[in-house]
């Protein structure tokens, strides 16, 4: 079985993330969105808010939906996935993403990380920018669906 994982802060998901796993699905027989819970970010959500977001957002029978704690390469190895997949929406993207992709075939050599591009109008798309337009009154609804804003505040669908 090929199985890949999708790892990320996803804080929250949004469209561009979904476009990767739906692109990512046709690809693997089964797709593990990994949601990293030790994350340095100080993300907005929790961590069960934001699995339960994307498991709402997702309606792929072939994806599941988990936390991940420590590193994915030792994560992935647990769930007998060998590949990973990341987003690339710019070059901007293209350095971080690189730099990763290598140490973790230095930790991992049997794990291969591979780029999927999005839809052109999701390339400007990412979780901060929801939350900042969210914060500020902005209607995301086209962008993010599963949240909500109250009192300026981010907050997801329950
Ligand atoms: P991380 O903190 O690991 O970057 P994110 O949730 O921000 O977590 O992103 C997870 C992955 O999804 C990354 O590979 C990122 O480049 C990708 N990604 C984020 N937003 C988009 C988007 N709009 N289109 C395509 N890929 C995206």
């Amino acid at each position: 079985m090929r199985r890949a994982i999708y790892p990320g802060s996803f804080d929250p998901v949004t469209n561009g993330h979904l476009d990767v796993i739906e692109r990512a699905c046709t690809l693997f027989d089964e797709v593990i969105v990994a949601v990293a819970i030790n994350d340095q970010k100080q993300p907005l959500f929790a961590p069960d808010e934001r699995l339960a977001m994307l498991r709402n957002a997702i309606t792929n029978d072939n994806v599941r939906v988990a936390p991940m704690e420590g590193l994915l390469v030792e994560f992935a190895a647990s769930e007998n996935a060998h590949a990973v997949v990341r987003g690339l929406r710019a070059i901007s993207d293209f350095e971080f993403e690189f730099q990763m992709a290598l140490m973790n075939r230095k930790l991992d050599p049997d794990i291969e990380t591979i780029f999927l591009m999005p839809k052109e109008e999701y390339t400007y798309l990412s979780s901060r920018i929801v939350k900042e337009i969210a914060k500020l009154g902005g209607d995301v609804s086209a962008l993010a669906r599963k949240f909500r804003i109250k009192l300026g505040e981010v907050a997801p669908i329950t």
